[in-house]
């Protein structure tokens, strides 16, 4: 059963071939026998599940109607709020924090029928791209217990990879969807920025911030869209139906694409490994045998991407992190001796290393002397990768990259070197800076039998159409179908 798709398993359970319960206790199965060597989830809702499973089967039994992820076993990215269990984003200042309200996806999950198992290891706050920064646990790559699942939606990526759960969302403010999507095999999709309500997502960089699907398939990901897409009016950064209309990606996935235009950028793709690259090509080659154009466009701004990002995410997380001061959440230092105390103890004590550097880093860029230079002087660059990006839509349908310049490496090889470990996001990180979607699809192996992704980016609110793309390149090929091994 666990071989089965999002909406193969939705299928049969309004089929009544398989009851919800059944498959929620197959993964709470795999989830005892694996998850102690994987570390995908930091809490697990097992009675809850359960509940909800039994509820599913007996209103499709009852002919009652049910939701478009009627029974469906997911998994949660921990830093989306839940009034049941914690959200800890993956911190020590916040492992006991109980929201007091669902988020907006949860509640769309919940109302779509879908069966919450457990919510997912993270970068802390979601800063990171190995999973290595959790403050609470490791999570490994299931391809390869030695190496990271990527980051910083580590947890939901292998607990979709190890078949603990049969999809989950993330959160991608630099790549965090799409490059564990790449490092573990699976299929991620960041979408447009306000294509998906960020109410009751804890922020990370507000202006980059964007929820989004990982699954095993495309059809899996529109699936996940069809549910989480569209305006929220707690979140005014989620836009209007009226200027984007939300879609049936479904049913949209089926129209025919004739006369595709992709673009490339070898010159910015040639930083990535030799292997990577080979199997970009090789990917791009699939779209050319079905008719499409390739060509080549100069992207000059992208070489800035890093630089402005690591600028703006943390200037603005710096501010978004100010709220943990001891009072309104979380840890409070028993050491404090006044208010001061309590707020620098308290911060001292539980955030870890890379949120602190982060939090110096973005301070120091919006500090008055350094505004003008640093934070401004972003922002113009982010202006000039956006224009980059229009210009190019112009020419063509998307864009394809890779996603990482590396497949999965080894736990601990970057963790000492954090410039190396911001390098890595090179290919991942514009797509945030410009707001566009962008998703990672399975494309390959390397020699050492680790999955590699390929990166296709469409212009604002064009998901329907980049679903669609995607799609095509997933009939052609049968990457996506070879399953991590049980890691034991
Ligand atoms: N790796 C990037 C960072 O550390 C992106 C993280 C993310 O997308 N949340 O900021």
């Amino acid at each position: 059963m666990e071989e089965l798709s999002a909406k193969e398993l939705r299928d049969k359970i309004a089929a009544r071939q398989i009851s919800s319960l059944e498959a929620t206790e197959a993964v709470f199965k795999r989830i005892d026998k694996l998850e102690p060597v994987i570390g995908a989830y930091i809490s697990t809702y097992h009675d809850l599940a359960l509940e909800k499973a039994a509820d599913v089967d007996r209103r499709i039994a009852a002919g009652q109607s049910v939701g478009q992820l009627a029974g469906v076993p997911v998994a949660l990215k921990d830093n989306m709020c839940t009034t049941f269990g914690a959200t800890t984003c993956a911190s020590r200042i916040l492992e006991n924090f109980h929201a007091p309200y669902n988020a907006t996806v949860v509640e769309k999950l919940l109302a779509a029928d879908a069966v919450i198992v457990g919510k997912a290891n993270m970068d802390e706050f979601a800063m990171g791209s190995s999973t290595e920064n959790s403050g609470l646990k490791q999570t490994i790559n299931p391809w390869d217990a030695s190496r990271v699942p990527g980051g910083s939606s580590g947890g939901s990526c292998a607990a979709v990879a190890g078949r603990l759960c049969f999809a989950a969302l993330g959160s991608d403010t630099g790549g965090s969807i799409r490059q564990p999507a790449s490092f573990c095999g699976v299929v991620g999709l960041k979408p447009t920025y306000g294509c998906v309500s960020r109410y009751g997502l804890v922020a990370y960089g507000s202006s980059l911030d964007q929820i989004g699907p990982i699954t095993q398939t495309v059809t899996d990901s529109a699936l996940m869209m069809n549910v989480i897409a569209g305006h929220d009016p707690a979140d005014s950064t989620s836009v209007d139906e009226n200027i984007s209309p939300v879609f049936d990606y479904l049913e949209k996935l089926y129209e025919p694409l004739d006369k595709l235009t992709i673009a490339i950028v070898p010159q910015f793709a040639a930083g990535a490994d030799r292997q990577v690259q080979k199997a970009i090509t090789e990917a791009i080659d699939v779209y050319k045998k079905l008719g499409a154009e390739i060509i080549e466009v100069n992207m000059p701004h992208l070489d800035y991407a890093i630089a402005a990002y690591y600028l703006i995410a943390t200037a603005e997380a710096s501010s978004n992190l100010a709220r943990y001061d001891g009072v309104h959440y979380g840890h409070r230092s028993e050491k404090a001796e006044d208010y001061i105390e309590v707020y620098s103890k308290s911060r001292a004590e539980a955030f870890g290393k890379e949120v602190k550097r982060r939090i110096m880093l973005g301070t120091y860029a919006l500090s008055s002397g350094y505004y003008d230079a640093y934070y401004l002087k972003a922002l113009k660059v982010r202006n000039l990768i956006r224009a980059d990006f229009t210009g190019v839509f112009e020419k063509c349908d998307c864009i394809m990259m890779p996603v990482s310049p590396t497949t999965a490496f080894k736990i601990g090889e970057k963790v000492d070197d954090p410039l190396t470990m911001y390098l890595s996001d090179i290919y991942t990180i514009a797509a945030n800076l410009a707001g566009i979607p962008g998703i990672s699809v399975p494309c390959g192996f390397d020699d050492n039998n680790l999955p590699i992704g390929l990166q296709i980016l469409a212009p604002a609110f064009g998901e329907d159409k980049l679903l669609r793309i995607a799609r095509m390149f997933e009939n052609q090929t049968d990457w996506h179908k070879r399953k991590a091994p049980d890691i034991s």
